[in-house]
């Protein structure tokens, strides 16, 4: 029930499940959504109650506001499924929270926190049976708020929708992934909307990627736009790096998004011991140390990978490989946050809620 009102969520069930079509033994990345979505509308001047719908297509007006002006905003989220068949999400107020974090910065308004909450959780409830139970199999789930109001005047639009959809999905990066340090293109600048989750991000990380590609690189680490000699990003997932015995990682910013892989990491790794420093880190540090031997481990962190693992980058034309260890941090720590994501470990942190 939500807050406030007398009105629960209205549910339009589907007649038939599609889930005997398919192959939860070989799930991919995001291409298989469940039977049903959320959908809320923004209309004069409020949030209407949330609906859950069967999963179909959407009806938009030629001028509606995200094709012309990108008004839109997005998170992404886990649910697991534990032997006992109960239904867990990861720290989800803090996906609610960082959504109108977003929301704001764009102009959009912001959601009530218990349309999102109760929203999902009558959404998993009732599409619960599509959750993976197989390891690194999981329910990615995607909220996401976009601008529906017509007109082509250049200003916030006057109407929105919000959306869940769940995918079953596999691991989303196999194996270890080649990055390039970018040393002409930005991701993010100062005043901007880089720690937001701003649909546009990622569409101006595309090009630059796809270089990267072309070149035989799986990714790219991005620096600072000012001077391009600080570390700030691997792609769209925060970036650690491990020289002798410390774990570096940047300061979030305006240009950094505040990650909850990130900060969930940072915690796990100081209960672990592991001397953590939050503060800008130089390209050329990264360089020096890897030539020096002291350069042990860089990965990323991210809901979709949770931690993938960087085998080798280049920097001004140059190849740096990463040493293969036996005990590296970043397979303890992935481990670490999987057991509580998955309810295989006590959650000290409290952070594991119960659908
Ligand atoms: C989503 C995202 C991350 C990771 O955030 P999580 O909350 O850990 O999933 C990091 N960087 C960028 C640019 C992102 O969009």
């Amino acid at each position: 029930m939500i807050n406030n009102t007398t009105q629960k969520i209205e549910i339009v069930k589907v007649q038939h499940s599609k889930i005997n079509e398919v192959d939860f033994d070989n799930l991919s990345f995001g291409k298989t959504f469940t039977d049903h979505m959320l959908i809320c509308d923004f209309k004069d001047g409020k949030w209407e109650i949330p609906k859950i719908v069967p999963y179909q297509p959407i009806t938009l007006d030629p001028t509606a506001r995200i094709f012309h002006y990108g008004q839109s905003v997005f998170e992404g989220m886990k649910a697991y499924k534990d032997v006992q068949d109960n239904v867990w999400l990861f720290r989800p107020l803090e996906n609610c929270k960082r959504l109108n974090i977003s929301s704001k910065r764009l102009a959009i308004p912001e959601l009530p926190e218990d349309y999102f909450m109760e929203g999902l959780k009558t959404l998993l409830q009732l599409d619960k049976d599509w959750i993976p139970k197989s390891e690194g199999n999981s329910l990615y789930i995607r909220p996401y708020i976009f601008a529906t109001g017509k007109g082509l005047h250049a200003s916030p639009s006057d109407e929105y929708k919000f959306i869940i959809v769940c995918a079953p999905s596999g691991a989303y990066f196999s194996g270890k992934v080649k990055v390039l340090i970018e040393e002409k293109y930005s991701r993010a600048a100062n005043g901007g909307v880089g720690f937001a989750k701003a649909g546009g991000n990622y569409a101006g990380q595309f090009y630059p990627t796809q270089l990267a590609i072309d070149k035989g690189y799986h990714q790219v680490i991005w620096t600072d736009n000012n001077t391009h000699d600080y570390i700030e990003e691997a792609g769209a997932m925060n970036i650690f790096i491990r020289i002798n015995d410390t774990l570096i990682t940047a300061p979030t910013s305006d240009r950094i998004l505040d990650g909850i892989t990130r900060k969930s990491i940072i915690d796990i790794a100081k209960d672990e011991g592991i001397n953590v420093e939050i503060r800008k880190i130089t390209v050329k540090e990264v360089v020096d140390a890897s030539n020096n031997g002291s350069l042990k481990e860089m990965f990323g962190t991210g809901t979709a990978a949770v931690i993938s693992p960087i085998e080798s980058f280049r920097c001004k034309n140059q190849d740096y490989i990463l040493p293969e260890l036996e005990n590296s941090y970043g397979s303890l720590l992935k481990k670490r946050i999987t057991d509580i994501q998955t309810n295989k470990a006590k959650d000290t942190f409290g952070w594991r809620y119960k659908i």
